[in-house]
């Protein structure tokens, strides 16, 4: 069990990272492929102080390395779902499962807005992890939305254990890694149909019959999350000292609100960590 387990390796959870090694404390830093997130993308970034003219690849790997030094854990991996345990809690990364006594949540800016008929029936056939879930559709058909890099490869992996798989997208050209046996349909409109559970995945207003759909983004909500966090305008709702709504959660960076700047992401993830310290050291 981590003292602190951070949620996101950008620039809020990898300063949060460093504080929470600065004052003794076990700490994780699960995250996505770093080459998947937005900082990676800035050609050149000439408004983080001490560093000029780096580009967001170079700043990031600087910063990976630092917590690294310090001592803290970088896992790769995507964080599903997350559970208060009642003596901390328990995240879902894959086949993976963390336990820490805290958390902070550092995953950027969610773009994109539910599926309709996602939040409903989250858990109930829509799922966000097909190595976590996919045997349950194990001889059943299952769809996949993909919106992540490696959403083509979960698709594959899905069909080698037994699933019928249809795969979605939105470019009009089919993935090229993803195998020709699973069959592809270009779609903007989605829609997940369903009575109690799934039965059915609506793309651009063509009904097909499926018992799962796996919508695999690079983020999650975080209402998907932890359904007990609190938004406030889209973002995560933190007090000053990036406490949320739930005990023993902090938040930190973009998910929490503007302005969506580095600088600002560090100065909250330091705040967020030192947080975290002290109500580990009241538990
Ligand atoms: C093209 C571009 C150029 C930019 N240029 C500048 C600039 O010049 N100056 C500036 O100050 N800002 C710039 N920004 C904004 C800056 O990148 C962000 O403000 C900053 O990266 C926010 O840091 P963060 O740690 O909050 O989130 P992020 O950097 O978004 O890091 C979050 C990380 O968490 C991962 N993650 C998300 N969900 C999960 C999950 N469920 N499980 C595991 N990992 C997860 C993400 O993949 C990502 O790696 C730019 C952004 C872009 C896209």
């Amino acid at each position: 069990m981590y003292d602190i387990a951070i949620l996101g390796g950008g620039p809020a959870g990898l300063s949060a990272a460093m504080t929470a090694r600065a004052r003794g404390k076990s700490t994780a830093v699960i995250s996505n492929d770093p080459a998947q997130s937005p900082l990676w993308k800035a050609d050149k970034v000439d408004n983080y102080p001490g560093v000029p003219n780096a580009s967001g690849k170079d700043l990031l790997e600087l910063m990976t390395k630092q917590a690294k030094e310090v001592g803290a854990e970088l896992i790769q991996g995507r964080v599903t779902s997350m559970m208060d345990t009642g003596d901390g809690f328990m995240l879902n990364a894959g086949t993976e499962i963390y336990e820490a006594s805290a958390v902070i949540i550092a995953t950027g800016v969610v773009g994109a807005k539910p599926l309709p008929g996602e939040t409903e029936y989250l858990g109930k056939g829509v799922s966000y992890c097909a190595t976590c879930d996919g045997m349950l559709y194990k001889s059943k058909k299952a769809a996949v939305v993909g919106r992540s890099a490696d959403a083509p490869e979960e698709a594959n992996a899905l069909k080698e254990m037994g699933v019928d798989v249809l795969y979605t997208g939105i470019s009009k050209k089919r993935p090229q890694s993803l195998s020709e046996e699973i069959p592809y349909i270009s779609a903007k409109k989605i829609e997940v149909v369903g009575d109690s559970t799934v039965t059915a995945i609506s793309l651009d207003g063509e009904p097909h019959e499926t018992s799962g759909v796996f919508i695999l983004r690079e983020t999650v909500a975080p209402t998907a999350l932890f359904p007990d966090i609190a938004m406030k305008g889209g973002y995560i709702k933190v007090d000053k000292a990036m406490k949320t709504s739930a005990k023993g959660v902090y938040a930190a960076g973009d998910c929490i609100g503007k302005p969506l700047q580095i600088a600002k992401a560090v100065g909250e993830g330091l705040i967020a960590a030192l947080s975290a310290v002290d109500y580990l050291s009241k538990k």
